[in-house]
């Protein structure tokens, strides 16, 4: 499933050079994004880099000041909210407190004024979706935050939009019920053969949920693509620091041979570039970033073949799952890494500890350049 790889495909959104002023502000900047039908999409970036202001547009709740917004390659810029077939959860999910689960499930229906037993049969299959059958009678205040949550998702799908915009849908639940509920969306997503389009500020949750994510920042797109390739193929050095930890090592090129390239001031040594970096030469400054993963830690001196460089440990967190270990290299003044470590066994002694003189090393393959 990759719509976005086909030139034939036809996209259900489109914003072409869609600009968005409130007063002195550019909230949203000469903005062109496609989006696909049954495609789950996130908006990352951080606090008022117009991901909102971008959501609020497509369901109608604010117009552009320049450019289109295109659904079914129709342009809709005009068309009131209501009469857009688009629908959005916001954070606060907006219930209605003194109405029923049921009653605020058949709220939209029963303005469009269909059918009574219409109404009932399809209020009835969507509480069976999200998992309420038997909590139509209650009130918002009698439920749980994720079953709430899940009544504004049921609101919302219930008028079968061919969008569903969400607005930080999961930022009101505890972070075991998020994690859960995650999958849940995407279940629902896929069987129900929706277009997701999700605002958050937590990008795990944008990794796990999401077939493409955008990193936004000053009303403008950075970078789309699936989340793998956000993280192993950032396309600038805000992208890389935004989404995931990571160390940046700034340096002049010394030698370019074939793709690959060694900085002057090691600690980095040579870097493989991939085909589609940037070519550059002797004398360049150059920006390398290294994910904490990427390292291996070690007591010996690893032999030829990766790049290595030693160290102290400053700082051991125990983490459970992985331990996050700071290395000092190139003596007090020098650069702070982070490695990661997997915890792989169970075991209570520790590899390493604080003031180990210890080695890093990683494979040429694993630094990614980031520009000048
Ligand atoms: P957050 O993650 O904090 O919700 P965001 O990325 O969603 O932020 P927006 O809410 O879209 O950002 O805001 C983008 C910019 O536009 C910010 O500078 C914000 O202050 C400004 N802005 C948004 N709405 C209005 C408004 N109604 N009037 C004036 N300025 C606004």
């Amino acid at each position: 499933f990759q719509p976005w790889n086909d030139p034939a495909a036809k996209p259900l959104v489109e914003f072409r050079n869609v600009t968005k002023r409130f007063g002195a502000v550019t909230a949203v900047d000469r903005l062109s994004l496609a989006i696909h039908q049954r495609e789950f999409f996130a908006l990352l970036g951080p606090s008022g880099c117009g991901k909102t202001t971008l959501m609020r547009m497509l369901a109608g709740f604010e117009q552009p000041d320049e450019g289109e917004i295109l659904l079914d390659g129709i342009d809709i810029t005009a068309v009131p909210p209501h009469k857009r077939p688009v629908n959005m959860m916001f954070q606060s999910y907006a219930l209605f407190p003194h109405l029923s689960v049921g009653d605020n499930i058949a709220y939209g229906l029963k303005r469009e004024g269909l059918p009574k037993a219409e109404i009932a049969a399809r209020v009835e299959a969507m509480l069976g979706r999200v998992r309420l059958k038997g909590m139509e009678k209650r009130r918002p205040d009698q439920l749980s935050g994720g079953q709430r949550q899940r009544v504004a998702l049921a609101r919302a799908l219930v008028k079968q939009p061919k969008l569903l915009l969400l607005d930080e849908p999961l930022g009101a639940l505890d972070k075991k019920l998020r994690e859960e509920t995650q999958y849940e969306l995407m279940d629902l997503q896929a069987d129900l053969g929706l277009t997701f389009m999700v605002v958050t500020h937590d990008q795990d949750e944008a990794m796990t949920m999401a077939d493409r994510m955008a990193v936004m920042d000053h009303g403008r797109l950075l970078q789309i693509a699936p989340p793998d390739l956000i993280y192993e193929a950032p396309s600038s050095r805000f992208v890389a620091e935004f989404v995931g930890d990571i160390n940046l090592i700034e340096g002049k090129v010394t030698a370019v041979e074939g793709d690959l390239i060694t900085l002057e001031n090691l600690p980095v040594g040579v870097i493989e570039l991939d085909e589609d970096q940037p070519s550059c030469r002797p004398g360049d400054a150059l920006t390398v970033g290294l994910r904490p993963e990427k390292i291996a830690l070690s007591h010996d001196e690893p032999g030829q073949g990766v790049n290595k460089v030693a160290g102290e440990i400053w700082d051991i967190g125990y983490l459970g799952d992985m331990t996050m270990v700071q290395v000092m290299v190139g003596g007090d003044e020098g650069k702070l890494f982070k490695v990661s470590l997997t915890n792989r066994t169970r075991r209570i002694e520790r590899p390493f500890a604080w003031e180990d003189k210890v080695w890093l090393s990683w494979d040429v393959e694993a630094g990614m350049v980031l520009g000048s």
